[in-house]
């Protein structure tokens, strides 16, 4: 897994291409998942994004995905789940204090950011972690959101 995660982060630019390509998609699905309900859907769309997540970037299902902001390195695989860059404990090789066998997540997510065409979204910071949303789907909150947005817009259109 901890191999797969780092390559992933090495092909950081395929997989922001990747998303890039599928975002829209899941977007333009929002009129279906209105219509089923986003209830009703919760459960499979989070178990496919879990799945697929869990492989390639050792997702933890915060379901407040960062991963466009970092580089493509989860940052809920940092054991002091820091979400806004490292701590100052990072070791001079690069490594985690607490694994030091492993890289930090926030030093990966420099260089996977590196290779981005969006890299520059790590210097935004992220809001604290909403615990109640920890298991569910990001996929269909981008979607959730966007829905809302453009009925915000029409609406204010209307007022207007
Ligand atoms: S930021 Fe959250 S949703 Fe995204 S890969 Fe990490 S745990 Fe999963």
């Amino acid at each position: 897994m901890y191999s797969i995660r780092r390559w992933v982060v090495r092909n950081a630019r395929f997989f922001e291409a990747t998303y890039q390509a599928f975002e829209p998609v899941v977007i333009k699905l929002a009129p279906l998942w209105n219509k089923v309900g986003y209830q009703r859907v919760e459960k499979p769309v989070s178990k496919l994004e879990k799945l697929s997540k869990e492989l390639l970037f050792d997702c933890k299902m915060c379901g407040q995905c960062a991963l466009s902001a970092t580089g493509m390195s989860c940052p809920m695989n940092c054991p002091k789940s820091m979400r806004n860059g490292p701590c100052g404990g990072v070791l001079q090789n690069g490594n985690c204090e607490v694994l030091p066998d492993k890289r930090c997540v926030w030093v990966e997510a420099w260089e996977g950011s590196k290779k981005m065409q969006g890299g520059g979204e790590i210097h935004v910071v992220q809001l604290p972690l909403d615990h109640r949303l920890q298991g569910s789907s990001s996929w269909l909150r981008v979607a959730r959101q966007a829905t809302d947005e453009a009925s915000q817009h029409k609406q204010e259109r209307h007022d207007d």
